[in-house]
């Protein structure tokens, strides 16, 4: 039998599933809600935490009515330049005091302050900056990337970055993915996509912790309830979904729910490890399109 050493994790820990939104903007940047109305709005939703993520600036949240969420502190960043001439932009949480670095600092300068002076950050939506795997690949140690972006679908259709994440897991990036709405509320662009996380309690440290560990899922509606790995079979179970994919970022190797031949739905689905497996990502996907994404299952 291989050896999981990665994301399956989560799904059999002692703990609660806690839902957040980690990249929002308020009208202390370019959002069109005061903090909070962005609090209200994603209480209302029962949503357990959230960032408030303003550019190049850390807005205090701790006068606000948190109405039984979580707030982590966090700032989105930019700077830098990628191949097709976008800057980067990296969202970084747990952030205590406003990060600066200088006006022409590199991508990896911009990554190592966001480092240095939080608890983690990560590359925001690659498909909208037109990120390229050289890009990525040339920035120092990191969470990973954004596989969804709500305000990037539905503002210019480029809301998801699976092709981007694939391509660096293949050259051997031990990265993970991250959903998130990055919510400016100039069109409906609030509880689209949100990142679901396994802790043991409810606070800024525990889901910060959680979050570092890779103890949380994606998604942009359906629910994954379990992974498992025993004696070569990989086990999916989940929400009605009409399709469920183990892609294999390297070539060739993968497997879906289609070739167990029926069309679905699924709640539920089986699959042999094959040798070849260093490392597989889970994808399940809804009647409406909807996607969940697991964290990369590395294989020894
Ligand atoms: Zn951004
Ligand atoms: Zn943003």
């Amino acid at each position: 039998m291989k050896a999981v050493v990665g994301m399956i994790a989560p799904f059999s820990l002692a703990g609660e599933w806690y839902k957040g939104n980690l990249h929002t903007h308020s009208t202390e940047s370019d959002g069109q809600a005061s903090p909070q109305q962005l609090v209200d709005i994603y209480a209302e939703n029962a949503y357990d935490f959230l960032a408030i993520t303003d550019h190049m600036r850390l807005t205090d949240t701790t006068g606000l009515e948190a109405r039984g969420m979580v707030l982590i502190p966090g700032s989105e960043l930019h700077g830098g330049q990628g191949e097709l001439g976008q800057h980067y932009h990296v969202v970084a949480l747990g952030v205590r005091e406003p990060i600066s670095f200088a006006a022409d600092a590199t991508a990896q300068q911009v990554m190592e302050a966001a480092t240095a002076r939080s608890e983690l950050c990560f590359v925001a939506h690659p498909s909208w900056s037109s990120l390229t795997y050289r890009d990525l690949l040339s920035l120092p140690d990191h969470l990973g990337i954004e596989v969804y972006n709500t305000t990037c679908h539905h503002g210019i259709g480029r809301g998801e970055s699976a092709v981007q994440w694939d391509d660096l897991l293949a050259r051997g990036q031990r990265l993970l993915g991250l959903a998130v709405d990055d919510a400016h509320l100039h069109y409906p662009d609030a509880i689209g996509g949100w990142v679901m996380v396994k802790a043991p309690e409810r606070s800024e440290a525990a889901l910060l912790t959680a979050l570092r560990q890779g103890h949380f899922y994606s998604s942009t509606g359906p629910t994954i309830e379990m992974l498992e790995s025993e004696e070569d079979r990989l086990y999916v179970k989940c929400s009605p979904v009409q399709e469920i994919r183990v892609i294999c970022p390297k070539p060739g190797h993968g497997s879906t729910s289609y070739r167990l031949g029926r069309p679905g739905p699924f709640t539920e689905a089986e699959f042999a490890v094959r040798e070849a497996w260093e490392v597989v990502r889970v994808e399940v996907v809804d009647a409406r399109g909807r996607v969940a994404w697991s964290n990369p299952i590395w294989f020894v």
